[in-house]
């Protein structure tokens, strides 16, 4: 599956809560929030894995590769794009680590950003 998002990313952050980590299969995952209008998806639409509840916050993965893309987030006005999965490098970066509280233990941050135990305020 292939998407466009328009580069004007509200927010980014590293988040550590448990359902990134399950989605991933890693120890945190960076991610920028967009008004769901600026994503699209521009080829395999038909192939998507949608995992949770369809008409309310969900997550999109690749039913090909299963790569988690995007989740569908606060009554779906708005998205959460995995960086991971971005071929272009976004302006945007992470500007802080987000559920630190539940943070995998065997993970340890090594970078300056700031920590919060959940929501950054
Ligand atoms: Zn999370």
């Amino acid at each position: 599956m292939r998407y466009a998002v328009t580069d004007a990313f509200r927010y980014a952050f590293n988040c550590h809560c448990s359902q990134c980590r399950r989605a991933t299969g890693s120890a945190f995952k960076p991610f920028a929030g967009i008004e769901r209008k600026a994503l699209r998806l521009t080829q395999g639409g038909g192939q998507a894995m949608i995992y949770g509840d369809p008409q309310a916050a969900h997550d999109v993965h690749c039913g090909l590769c299963g790569s988690l893309l995007f989740s569908v987030v606060r009554e779906g006005a708005y998205v959460h794009v995995t960086f991971g999965t971005l071929l272009d490098p976004p302006a945007i970066r992470p500007a802080a680590h987000i559920f630190v509280g539940s943070k995998a233990p065997w993970f340890e941050i090594a970078d300056a950003l700031p920590q919060y135990d959940e929501f950054p305020p």
